[in-house]
């Protein structure tokens, strides 16, 4: 644009405008409008709170969050809306004192801005006095009217994003929005085992949990009380912070961190220091890779918690936060030691000595039940599978930025739950489902579309550590000679090698350090005897035998952590749900399909 003298470049932005952008940092995603909409109805006093969503096909369309809080007047319904407007705070001082979930004024502002919502309120006792319902789209007020309604407030959001099309598109999957929405809303819960919750997905009830004033029964209901077993109590009162909830026994370690539920004075939050003490409280309990499960409710003097960090205060900032995570772990070590799960060995490092309230309280134990006879369905074992390790380990896909389906996923969080005839892996996703994997079909799908996602023409080879050779007929080493040249561009470094014979140097780098080289030899004689009238490339031919030949094979045992390696990298997959030859990955059953088959009603 050509420059004018006195023209202006630069111009204040109007403020739909500025609240389309500032919505980003609050309303990232559909989870985060229930985040926000639920932390309003804890807020206003909310002893039961429903959440429903609405989906189509591929997208959550609307979000419904109804409670039987303190409901709001005409005049507020209407400035709720108004950016910076709330009840909560009214200067930056209250910002220290305040024990609400929200206080920045920004939420309903912001989801306005970029949606159309639908509330009606209606103030809690006020009788016959008629209840107001606003609509509001792309933060204009539609129509304000006076409606009839129960107590308490209920706002519908539909049509997120609407007019932020470049957000919308960034959407994830609809399961992975689930997979968040459920997230949040466990948190929420077992922050707040006092509130009764209730969430649909299009109608069908998909989390429940009652008012009860003892944690360990939301627990139960978000977890299954199978849990509850594996849980230590820790209960203590300390100068700076009280902590109340339960730590896992180690056997129930996982490998990350997402199931470490942390709350600081009803509000769920995740913090890493945090984490760290809890952790640091197992000692040498956990290896360094695993982490407990804890739920964890911190009351800490709230002088002591910045939560306005970020906005949407996930994150806290802790005053004194070395002396409050050392407090911690010892409550952790010490409700562990109470329960007599660490052993007398102190773990080296500066551990501060521990000190059991009475020597003689008797240590309490737990029957273990006695080992069922081996049916198929086992424990896992903790090693000597190395091989199998090795050729897994060769499939790990890098992590980080990447193309697209490496970062959303088509399958909710997976977690493996046992084995069944070293074929078939059981594992359960967070949508309640229950999954049958294939093993072998899973790995053949990974280890497929590892190779094809190099694009090159020549792909990547490894030198193999001694050459081997391959003897075949006159008539298979001619099949072979012609494929030569198509083999070294997957990567396969073959030479002749005197009469019918043929000395492999390389292969392609997807197959690793191959120790067995019968995997070779399979893949060579795969290729030879495969009918050639098949209407696909030589590449994407061997490429699909390069993958079967390469997965572990069924019968294969693994490790927990090998199953759970495999399902994680399957999850991320363009095209989880068959093996290259279309065969399928996996076979689902749903909670509601189980309890049809039970003939549950
Ligand atoms: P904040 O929660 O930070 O105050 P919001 O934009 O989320 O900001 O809400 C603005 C105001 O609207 C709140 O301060 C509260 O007074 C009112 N409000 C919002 N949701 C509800 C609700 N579910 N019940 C009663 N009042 C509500
Ligand atoms: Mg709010």
């Amino acid at each position: 644009m050509p420059e004018t003298a006195g023209a202006h470049r630069i111009h204040v932005l109007d403020q739909a405008t500025v609240n389309q952008i500032a919505a980003g940092e609050v309303v990232e995603r559909p989870a985060s409008v229930v985040k926000e909409l639920v932390e309003n109805a804890i807020d206003a006093g909310a002893g039961s709170i429903a959440i429903d969503l609405t989906a189509s096909k591929d997208a959550i369309t609307a979000i419904r969050v109804t409670d039987d809080g303190c409901g709001m007047s005409p005049a507020d319904a209407e400035l709720a809306f108004v950016p910076h407007a709330t009840s909560k705070i009214t200067s930056i001082d209250d910002l220290h004192n305040t024990r609400t979930l929200g206080f920045r004024g920004e939420a309903l502002a912001t989801i306005a801005a970029v949606a159309r919502v639908t509330l009606v309120t209606k103030i809690r006792g006020s009788g016959a006095v008629p209840g107001t319902r606003i609509l509001i789209a792309g933060g204009k007020v539609l129509e304000t009217t006076g409606t009839g309604a129960p107590d308490g407030t209920s706002v519908l959001v539909g049509d997120l994003f609407f007019n932020t099309p470049a957000r919308k598109k960034f959407q994830k999957s609809k399961n992975t929005e689930l997979a968040h929405i459920h997230d949040i809303l466990e948190g929420i819960c077992l922050s707040h085992p006092d509130i009764a919750f209730h969430l649909t997905y299009n109608g069908t009830e998909q989390l429940v949990t009652d008012r009860t004033t003892r944690p360990e029964d939301t627990i139960a209901r978000l977890f299954g009380s199978g849990v509850i077993r594996d849980l230590v109590p820790v209960d203590a009162s300390l100068p700076l912070l009280g902590i109340t909830g339960f730590v896992s026994r180690p056997s129930l370690a996982r490998k990350d961190r997402a199931r470490m539920f942390i709350s600081v004075n009803q509000r769920f939050i995740t913090s890493p220091a945090i984490n760290d003490a809890i952790k640091a409280g197992y000692g040498t309990l956990l290896p360094k890779d695993r982490f407990p499960v804890a739920f964890l409710n911190l009351a800490i003097d709230i002088h002591l918690v910045d939560v306005n960090v970020h906005p949407t205060k996930k994150q806290i900032r802790l005053s004194r936060e070395k002396e409050i995570t050392e407090m911690i772990r010892n409550a952790v070590r010490e409700a562990l030691l109470a329960h007599d799960l660490i052993p007398a060995a102190e773990p080296p490092g500066s551990m501060i000595p521990l000190v059991r309230e009475s020597p003689d309280t008797p240590v309490k134990t737990y029957d273990r039940s006695p080992v069922p006879a081996p049916s198929g369905v086992f424990e896992f074992p903790h090693a000597g599978t190395a091989a199998t390790d090795q050729r897994l380990r060769q499939t790990e896909l890098p992590v980080g930025p990447g193309p697209a389906y490496l970062v959303s996923s088509l399958l909710p969080e997976i977690e493996v739950i046992g084995e069944f005839s070293g074929i078939y892996i059981l594992a359960r996703t967070y949508d309640d489902e229950l999954l049958l994997i294939d093993q072998h079909a899973a790995h053949e799908r990974i280890l497929y579309e590892q190779v094809s996602g190099q694009e090159q023409e020549k792909r990547a080879s490894q030198e193999l550590i001694s050459p081997v050779v391959l003897h075949r007929t006159p008539k298979e080493a001619a099949i072979l000679r012609d494929l030569l040249p198509a083999l070294s561009l997957e990567g396969f470094v073959l030479e002749g090698f005197g009469g019918d014979s043929f000395l492999v140097r390389a292969v392609p780098v997807v197959l690793g350090r191959i120790e067995e080289t019968t995997i070779i030899d399979e893949i060579i004689s795969d290729l030879i005897s495969e009918e050639s009238a098949q209407a696909v490339s030589n590449r994407e031919r061997i490429t699909r035998i390069v993958a079967c030949r390469g997965a572990v094979k069924a019968g294969t045992t693994c490790t927990r952590e090998q199953c759970q390696r495999i399902v994680d990298q399957l999850r991320r997959m363009k095209n989880p749900f068959t093996c290259p030859h279309g065969r399928p990955t996996m076979i689902r059953f749903s909670r509601k399909e189980l309890d049809t088959m039970f003939k549950r009603g």
